[in-house]
């Protein structure tokens, strides 16, 4: 996959048209009093911890036959709203065959490190999981963010707190996002990203999350 440059003025000024960004957790009309009362710092209640990296290393250069089977040459679009931190995106990150530079750089900055701030270069791979999820799932809802990147200081802290979290979690590489979505249901997304065979899957019922990343194919609960 070819990356192109973001310099090209006309293309950029329509990605922006395409997409917004807000700020505040009122925008986001979907957080329960309880979540937005809570600083950025402290971790969701119940939130288990991940042993997503549990099961090695991922393939270097693979990659799944799905996604040139079943995703769109022409425009892959995703759109986030973030549950910490209330910021929206929908854009465009894909278009003839080449990832837009501009586009993920945005996507960094959505699904950075909400504790500290740090962001990470996030896989385009992880967003084509996505993109084929949301296309199964017959929507084109925004996935709500419960983690993105998690820097390793976060990671760190988060392993001293809980325990279990994966030492090299596929999350400080931009590799995996914890989601919901707020018109389809978390089992019904893990039974679409299970069918997908495209990475790893974990089920936090409980919490109501999904885990997606782009590393090897695995599933837990
Ligand atoms: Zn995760």
């Amino acid at each position: 996959m070819q990356v192109r440059d973001g310099g090209r003025r006309q293309g950029l000024s329509r990605r922006r048209a395409l997409h917004v960004i807000t700020g505040g957790l009122a925008a986001t009309a979907s957080f329960s009093a309880v979540e937005a009362g809570k600083a950025l710092a402290v971790p969701l209640p119940g939130v288990k911890p991940e042993l997503e990296a549990a099961s090695g290393v991922p393939l270097p250069g693979t990659k799944p036959q799905w996604v040139d089977e079943g995703l769109s040459r022409e425009v892959r679009t995703i759109a986030f709203e973030h549950q910490w931190t209330g910021e929206k995106l929908n854009v465009p990150y894909y278009e003839h065959g080449h990832v837009l530079i501009d586009a993920l750089a945005e996507i960094d900055h959505i699904l950075r490190d909400s504790r500290n701030g740090q962001t990470h270069p996030t896989d385009p791979a992880m967003l084509d999981i996505l993109v084929a999820m949301r296309q199964r799932l017959g929507t084109d809802a925004p996935f709500y963010v419960v983690c993105g990147y998690r820097s390793p200081e976060t990671n760190e802290m988060l392993a001293e707190q809980g325990g279990g979290v994966a030492k090299n979690s596929y999350h400080m590489a931009g590799k995996a996002i914890d989601i919901r979505m707020p018109n389809r249901d978390t089992a019904t997304m893990r039974a679409v990203a299970l069918d997908l065979q495209a990475g790893g899957v974990g089920y936090y019922g409980r919490s109501n999350f999904l885990h997606i990343d782009s590393g090897p194919v695995r599933s837990w609960t």
